[in-house]
């Protein structure tokens, strides 16, 4: 296997706020595999918060080198992502970025997108909701009103603030006929929570995502037992074994390959939410179509889906483009692979 692997900086349309802090680039480490007839590609797309920059994803893609070099049958994507898991513990999207391209090499080879590859029916994809970072209300309103011209009909809203009511207002106010999900980033105390959920449930929110610190699970359980609106986690539910734990104070957990480390891994966490009866959505981070696109080959098997990662990148940022449109829809077509045009 020939073995790429590139670093890109895509620089964000605009500034990005959430309760942790902005940005305004992402940098990503795009990872090419080639078996002389085909080349696979993916992206790792790290987070600081999981223990990951663009510099550790090279430093370990380089590490790996001969191990991918040696790869002779991408058909073994579990095998090789256990493998990965084994030697390379925690780096999920050093991990991810290389399932990805052997994910995509399989659909090229197999000259099959991945959704019909793993016999899942593209009209379940459900649309994208569209991130709306924080910033001061009248923004907020304005960026809302633009999402909902642009054709989003759900919005993904950044909380975690002095004044999150006057900004949930001013955004319900732009784009009243957005459905509106909230995040809080882990911003909120467990009380704060509650009484939060109270007033965002006039406002028809469809659910609060991450609303306490990942670090107090009791405090989450509280605020899952006293909300008037479902509860959806994200930091709280990072890999496999999280699921279970979770499934007594969540309705909703948050996947994204990025923390999980793979697709055969993001299908088993899959799974196993819904054999604990939770409502699963896939998440991502600031990413390449060359990982967000992975994303959406799965997202028939989701309730929801925050895939708006490239969505959010400056017009000619991304060298690659793939099957989440502008708007929200998911385009599961006849692409081989993730469907990267
Ligand atoms: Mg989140």
């Amino acid at each position: 296997m020939n073995v790429d692997v590139e670093r890109v900086s895509l620089e964000l349309a605009e500034t990005f706020t959430i309760s942790r802090g902005s940005q305004d680039a992402a940098e990503n480490v795009v990872v090419r595999l080639s078996d002389g007839e085909y080349e696979g590609v993916g992206a790792a797309a790290p987070s600081s918060h999981y223990g990951e920059t663009a510099d550790t994803v090279e430093a370990v893609l380089e590490g790996l080198r001969p191990d991918l070099e040696a790869i002779d049958d991408p058909f073994q994507v579990a095998a090789i992502e256990a493998d990965l898991r084994e030697s390379i513990r925690g780096n999920p999207a050093a991990r991810t970025a290389v399932s990805i391209a052997l994910h995509d090499l399989v659909g090229k080879r197999t000259e099959l997108p991945l959704w019909r590859y793993w016999g899942l029916d593209p009209d379940e994809a459900p649309e994208t909701s569209y991130t709306v970072g924080i910033a001061d209300p009248e923004t907020m309103g304005e960026k809302a009103a633009r999402a909902a011209d642009d054709g989003y009909d759900i919005l993904k809203v950044k909380v975690g603030t002095d004044d999150d009511r006057a900004r949930i207002a001013a955004v319900a106010d732009a784009a009243p006929d957005a459905t509106i999900r909230v995040d809080a980033n882990e911003a909120w105390t467990p009380k704060e929570a509650v009484r939060n959920a109270e007033w965002l449930a006039e406002y028809d929110v469809e659910f609060v995502e991450q609303p306490v610190s990942a670090e107090d699970p009791e405090g989450l359980r509280y605020v899952y037992e006293h909300s008037p609106l479902p509860i959806a986690v994200d930091e709280s539910c990072v890999e496999l074994d999280d699921v279970p734990r979770v499934a007594d104070r969540a309705d909703v957990v948050v996947l994204k390959l990025m923390k999980c480390g793979g697709l055969v891994e993001a299908r088993r966490m899959i799974h196993t939410a819904r054999a604990h009866g939770l409502e699963v959505m896939l998440g991502c981070m600031i990413e390449s179509d060359a990982a967000i696109s992975a994303g959406g080959q799965l997202a028939p098997l989701c309730d929801y889906v925050d895939l708006d990662g490239s969505l959010l990148l400056a017009a000619d940022a991304d060298p690659y483009d793939g099957p989440v449109c502008p708007g929200g829809a998911i385009d599961l077509d006849d692409v081989p692979g993730i469907g990267l045009r």
